[in-house]
């Protein structure tokens, strides 16, 4: 698959965003005029630079309001695109883009168009230059891909052909088996993007909302696919407007960029015998069977601190690491690890965020083919020196920098606590409480970093993504996205704060970066963990008194259900599947928290209490007889 992303597509003065397409590992570049216009520089300096990072022009754009001009002003458009032409040679590529008219004046007409075209395609060839025809999904008479094949066709030239654009047919439900019947030599690049499905302006949405393939909601798959069939192996081009990619990180865009073709071209592999369309193999999207432990890292000071929650939570420490300051506590299937060793990147996490839940294992089939597969799409890997004898674990670097193991039964690796640590007897005295597995974990990012953690998860695991709710908070909205495996062994909630005002924001600022922010253990019963959580002298978030009258009336509970949950600071939320019961702890460190969760068929993640959960957060942590601002 041969990979390229238009400018336009990232942040940045021109060399930076090269720079970081080069290094993103993309094999071509389209040029967009306004970045050179706003370059320091000469086309032919431009052109430079992009071969001196390795990359090719892979074409040249926009050339707008071209076909179907009246008499009158036909002959000016011809001169507009002899000095386009010109300055093509002076960079040195051979492919511009013409964008079908939106202009006013211009006049509809298959044939004008195609005669257009023809003395185009005569003046380019001149110059050994081609022209590719893109049909824009609101262009004033030619706004579909089948049109401008007809035209191109009908122009009959070698170097006018067409250019198809996933945005401009799929955001018109056009039917991409029309593609099929278009001979690949007559199609001269393909541009892909996608697009969150919202119902609004087709201009405005594809000038703010593109994002990247897999980041959206479009059958960008599907349309790759019937391309490829035609046999077309030319480039596949990213071109991505997209308000939060100008503002984001060059590299980082870059990267996800690269990624999601890497990724598309890998499912059109698997779908179709389609040979044209080369992807290296890979291994399977690796299937999640859940949450293998959760490390945090932690001073001894706050470890004490964490530790004495952990216990109110009914966890016992059943061991330690044979060589590190490195516990592990336990509860049903929920294995937890407390890091305070001096050595090793935990302590340099450490020293960074302060204390956190910095890494988690991911129980897969097989943890190699799923490191494979996670390296083969840009993820990084991560290492850090063990000591003889003990396991080492194939782990990759995740959201804010933290780390992802990956463990398996199949290998020492499932072992690696019975290799690596010594059981011990302790916290006997520690009552469990119920809790039988880790639910969810919520991750705080950025806001600009959430489509990367949304890619990330879904092209490397089994995950899917659920549509984003707006979480309100007092001092603004946090956008949620939840990535969770289909039987619900993993799930991950990805919190975007735009500000620091709200709770998830202030996360961000106080921990320097994305995290994660609570860890979610199911109970069979809520009401039974609750009792067990008091007799251990847990500390629940307290709840507002308001809460329960309200959230009686909305759901018609029964008053002495709704006594008992207020009791015990517990919360309720329904859906058509069925109910949901969750309980807070206070926050620890820099708001860090657990939550307790009963699911009786409930498929959400109680989103309608979040504010609720948020002011009572807020109110906890306001010192004494401050009023509330
Ligand atoms: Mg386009
Ligand atoms: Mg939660």
């Amino acid at each position: 698959m041969k990979t390229s992303i238009a400018t336009v597509s990232i942040s940045g003065e021109l060399p930076e965003k090269l720079e970081a397409i080069a290094r993103a590992g993309f094999d071509g570049v389209e040029i967009f005029e306004n970045d050179f216009l706003a370059f320091d520089g000469s086309p032919k300096d431009v052109g430079k630079m992009v071969r001196d990072f390795g990359l090719e022009i892979t074409l040249f754009q926009p050339f707008r309001d071209f076909e179907g001009m009246p008499a009158n002003l036909r002959q000016r458009t011809f001169d507009r695109a002899e000095r386009k032409f010109d300055v093509m040679q002076e960079l040195g590529t051979d492919l511009v883009l013409v964008c079908s008219n939106v202009s006013p004046v211009s006049l509809g007409g298959i044939d004008r168009a195609a005669d257009d075209f023809r003395e185009l395609g005569e003046r380019a060839a001149k110059r050994g230059l081609k022209v590719g025809y893109e049909a824009l999904a609101w262009g004033r008479h030619i706004n579909d891909h089948r049109d401008a094949w007809e035209i191109v066709r009908r122009a009959n030239h070698n170097n006018i052909g067409l250019i198809l654009d996933s945005f401009h047919t799929l955001s018109r439900k056009i039917d991409i088996n029309s593609i099929r019947s278009i001979p690949k030599d007559k199609i001269f690049i393909v541009q892909l993007a996608d697009a969150p499905l919202i119902d609004m302006d087709l201009l405005y949405w594809s000038r703010h909302f593109r994002n990247m393939p897999g980041e959206g909601d479009l059958p960008v798959t599907a349309f790759t696919m019937a391309v490829a069939e035609t046999g077309y192996d030319g480039y596949f081009s990213l071109e991505i407007f997209n308000d939060q990619f100008r503002g984001g990180s060059t590299r980082s865009i870059a990267a996800d960029g690269h990624r999601s073709l890497i990724y598309l071209g890998d499912q059109v592999r698997r779908n179709d015998n389609v040979t044209a369309l080369t992807v290296a193999p890979m291994p399977d999207r690796a299937p999640v069977k859940g949450v293998g432990f959760i490390e945090f890292s932690a001073d001894e000071k706050d470890a004490a601190d964490l530790i004495g929650i952990l216990k109110t939570l009914g966890f016992r420490k059943v061991a330690s690491h044979r060589t590190k300051k490195v516990y592990l506590y336990a509860q049903g299937d929920i294995r937890l690890i407390v890091n305070t060793d001096e050595r090793g990147f935990a302590n340099s996490s450490f020293a960074v965020h302060g204390t956190s839940a910095y890494a988690m294992a991911l129980s897969v089939v097989d943890a190699r083919s799923a490191f494979d597969r996670a390296v083969a799409l840009g993820a990084e890997p991560f290492e850090q020196p063990v000591e003889e004898g003990e396991v080492r674990i194939p782990a990759i670097r995740g959201v804010g920098g933290g780390v992802i193991y990956l463990i398996d039964d199949t290998s020492e690796l499932g072992r690696f606590t019975d290799i690596d640590f010594l059981s011990v007897e302790d916290d006997l005295d520690i009552e469990p409480a119920h809790l039988v597995r880790v639910d969810h974990i919520a991750q705080t990012v950025a806001f600009d970093e959430m489509l990367t953690w949304l890619l990330f998860y879904t092209s490397i695991f089994e995950m899917r993504k659920t549509p984003m709710v707006d979480i309100i908070d007092p001092g603004g909205v946090v956008r949620s996205q939840v990535v969770e495996s289909t039987d619900g062994a993993l799930r991950i909630t990805l919190n975007g704060a735009e500000n620091r005002r709200t709770l998830a924001g202030h996360f961000i600022a106080e921990k320097f970066g994305s995290g994660v922010q609570h860890l979610a253990f199911h109970t069979e019963d809520i009401f039974a963990t609750a009792k067990m959580l008091r007799r251990n002298g847990f500390k629940p978030l307290q709840i507002s008194p308001n809460y329960y009258g309200d959230v009686e009336a909305r759901f018609g509970l029964d008053p002495d259900l709704t006594e008992r949950m207020k009791a015990e600071n517990i919360l309720y939320d329904r859906d058509e599947q069925g109910e949901y019961f969750q309980l807070y702890s206070m926050t620890f460190g820099e708001g860090f928290f657990f939550e307790i969760v009963e699911r009786r068929g409930y498929a959400g993640y109680g989103a309608p209490n979040a504010i609720f959960r948020i002011a009572a957060l807020k109110k906890a942590l306001r010192p004494e007889g401050m009023p509330a601002r």
